[in-house]
């Protein structure tokens, strides 16, 4: 296998590969991430590589997002693994028999460097005296998750942002796995004037249903088994509503059958308009929706959502 990836830590050195790329004229996409990857975000990689010659991805665990009683310290951090899958997805994804031939003693050897993997340090992300912010000021960051991370969001835009900043993407990829997150990412580049096309991409589950997150890591046998009602629940729900049962009742149903099931907690289950995340009462005729949840099992919070079948 060729190496097809190369690794930066600094602002500098993304932007220097950066420079190179737009200079031959190529497309660049980008996929931040906070690392522990799996089959989700090579999707993101999959649909990065159709749609751009070349993609940084970025792991970055963004210490501000995180609430002090939240995960930051725990979260997995595993660098050498997430390489290895990302060479081996890249692989797949690229065929060698479409590279273009080595051994060529005429030309400069052709740069198969399609991927940047993006590693930076928190002191590069945050230097001394940050101070500056991205505050989203509207119902997206009051709802639903929003409700119960208070801060967060303006976290992830003011990272995302500076992300976009950074590499000036043509277009960047997000998991509708985090639909709030992406409405509220959409909503910033329009209001900002980034110029990079967002693209969310559909979520990745496993064969039974259950969303992949970085998050299932932790996860006990019997936890991941009864987890797996959270994706049944709202299916069940999704389909209830798209064929005209009243909202409240389903979703008091839905959480009382998620407690029944081994979550300690939910958070929310709730009909939702998919833009703008206002909560619905009744389906929709002319809007897309969603069901959208949080809920807790033991110390592990998962989140999952699914569009509402027309
Ligand atoms: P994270 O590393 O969890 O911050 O996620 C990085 C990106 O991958 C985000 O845009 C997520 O929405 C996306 N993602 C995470 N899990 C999945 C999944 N199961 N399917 C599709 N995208 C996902």
């Amino acid at each position: 296998m060729r190496d097809m990836t190369q690794n930066v830590r600094d602002i500098a050195g993304l932007r220097a590969a950066v420079a190179d790329w737009r200079s031959a004229g190529l497309r660049v996409a980008l996929i931040p991430t906070m690392g522990a990857l799996h089959a989700g975000h090579m999707a993101l990689l999959r649909a990065a590589l159709m749609a751009c010659e070349r993609v940084v991805v970025s792991i970055f665990v963004n210490p501000t997002q995180f609430a002090p009683d939240e995960d930051f310290s725990r979260y997995p951090r595993q660098e050498a693994a997430d390489q290895t899958l990302l060479a081996a997805a890249l692989a797949a994804a690229i065929p060698e028999e479409a590279e273009e031939p080595e051994n060529n003693a005429e030309e400069a050897p052709p740069d198969t460097t399609r991927l940047l993997l993006y590693m930076p340090t928190a002191s590069e992300i945050y230097p001394p005296g940050f101070a500056c912010r991205v505050a989203i000021e509207n119902s997206l960051n009051q709802l639903l998750e929003a409700r119960h991370r208070p801060g967060h969001f303006d976290a992830v835009a003011t990272v995302v942002a500076k992300l976009l900043l950074q590499v000036l993407p043509d277009a960047a990829f997000f998991g509708e796995k985090d639909w709030q997150q992406l409405q509220i990412v959409r909503r910033m580049v329009r209001d900002l004037d980034i110029p990079t096309a967002i693209i969310g991409v559909p979520t990745v589950r496993e064969h039974d249903g259950l969303a992949l997150s970085s998050r299932n890591a932790y996860l006990t046998a019997a936890q991941r088994q009864a987890a797996l009602a959270l994706p049944r629940i709202l299916q069940e729900v999704a389909i209830q509503v798209a064929a005209g049962a009243a909202v409240e009742p389903v979703l008091a149903s839905a959480r009382a059958r998620l407690l029944k099931a081994g979550f300690t907690e939910v958070d929310y289950i709730e009909l939702a308009d998919a833009e703008t995340l206002a909560p619905l009462l009744r389906r929709p005729t002319d809007r897309p929706a969603r069901v959208l949840a949080a809920a807790r099992i033991g110390e592990t919070r998962l989140i999952d959502n699914l569009a509402l079948p027309s």
